[in-house]
């Protein structure tokens, strides 16, 4: 059984992404009316009647529905207030923020409703706001811009970037944080060298608080990540500033405090970088090779880190060196020989042992 309704209507990114030939992340269906009623008939496992969304299954799989709605911005750059469930069509994809997302598909006649131009904008590749106080309203939707435009290889229309500047030159820092972070995990996880000098160049990096400064970083960003592969990608770009604004989660407040604690060291020898890296975060050792050395951080990851002593403690007891304390010494002691020479064998360690402890 197909979900369809003649009042029911595939909306937003979906629609986008059929026409351009993308596979969607994910399928947003909006009913012109109230969604809750509509779904009586239906297997509804929940539903949030402030928003007038309903959760449904429909042949094993979940699926939300919306009903169409307003929005107002009370508080600007805070989250909307829902003022009209049930609203017309029009209506709810006019609170969208870019005309390429306010693209609709009947799910019954597969007629594509386009209010707004979004069909012309998707074929010209530009990101177009829907009215004039769209960012004032959400900031957010300028990182949301440069993620697009990064993934869809658009460009803001002309209009749009005049209102984009507009607002970071004026920006109201009394806003929603935590809209700001999901976007900007969404784009940096993209991994992508151009989204950053975007970000930079055109003044977004404003957004993440006041006082902000924009930070150098090594074009080989790209290439170090997918080499690695660390978990928090996004964090790696946006690390390198100042996120007091933002909710950390616990890992991803180790890391930039890790990165704070060695971007300002100073290393003579390698043994210094292998104990200022050895157990930190990924992340920061990446973040510290786009930021402040490239080579050193490559130079720890490709071999330093790899540098291993083979004696353990049982050698040392049959040395006939009494466990304790000194172990420890003995053990940082050979490392930092080996790191110094890596051609030491197991032999050499012990000689090592011998010459200094016997
Ligand atoms: P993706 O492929 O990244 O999921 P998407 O367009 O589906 O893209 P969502 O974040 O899932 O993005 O949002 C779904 C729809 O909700 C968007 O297509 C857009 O119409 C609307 N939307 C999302 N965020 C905003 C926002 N900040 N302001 C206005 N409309 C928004």
């Amino acid at each position: 059984m197909k979900l369809i309704d003649k009042n029911l209507y595939y909306v937003g990114g979906v629609v986008r992404d059929e026409i351009l030939g993308l596979e969607s992340f994910d399928i947003d269906l909006c009913y012109e009316g109230n969604a809750i009623d509509f779904a009586q008939t239906l297997d509804v496992i929940k539903t949030n009647s402030d928003f007038g969304t309903v959760r449904v299954v429909v042949e094993d799989k979940e699926i939300d529905i919306a009903s169409t709605r307003c929005e107002s911005y009370p508080k600007k750059g805070h989250l909307p207030v829902v003022n009209n469930i049930g609203c017309s069509l029009k209506e709810d994809l006019s609170r969208r923020d870019f005309t390429i997302n306010a693209l609709a598909k009947n799910t019954v006649s597969g007629e594509i409703v386009d209010f707004f131009d979004g069909l012309g904008d998707l074929k010209n590749k530009k990101l177009k706001v829907l009215h004039d106080k769209s960012f004032i309203d959400d900031p957010s939707r300028i990182i949301r811009g440069l993620k697009f435009a990064i993934r869809f290889d658009f460009e803001l229309d002309r209009e749009t970037k005049k209102l984009q500047d507009e607002y970071l030159a004026n920006i109201n820092y009394d806003m929603s944080y935590h809209r700001i972070k999901k976007e900007l995990k969404e784009t940096f996880n993209l991994n992508s060298y151009n989204a950053y000098e975007k970000f930079v160049n055109e003044n977004i990096y404003k957004l993440l608080g006041e006082n902000q400064t924009p930070k150098k970083i090594d074009s080989r960003v790209e290439e170090l990540i997918k080499r690695y592969n660390p978990e928090s990608v996004w964090l790696i770009y946006m690390g390198l500033y100042d996120l007091s604004n933002f909710e950390l989660t616990t890992s991803e407040k180790s890391i930039v405090e890790a990165y704070e604690k060695v971007c300002n060291l100073k290393f003579n020898t390698d043994y210094d970088v292998y104990k200022a890296f050895e157990e930190i975060p990924l992340e920061a050792v990446l973040m510290y090779g786009i930021s402040i050395n490239y080579d050193v951080a490559i130079n720890y990851l490709e071999s330093i880190s790899k540098i291993k002593i083979e004696i353990c403690g049982d050698d040392l007891q049959d040395l006939g060196i009494k466990p304790g304390k000194v172990y420890k010494e003995i053990f940082d002691y050979i490392l930092r020989k080996k790191i110094e020479t890596p051609s030491l064998d197991k032999k050499d360690e012990i000689n090592l042992v011998r010459e200094k402890y016997l």
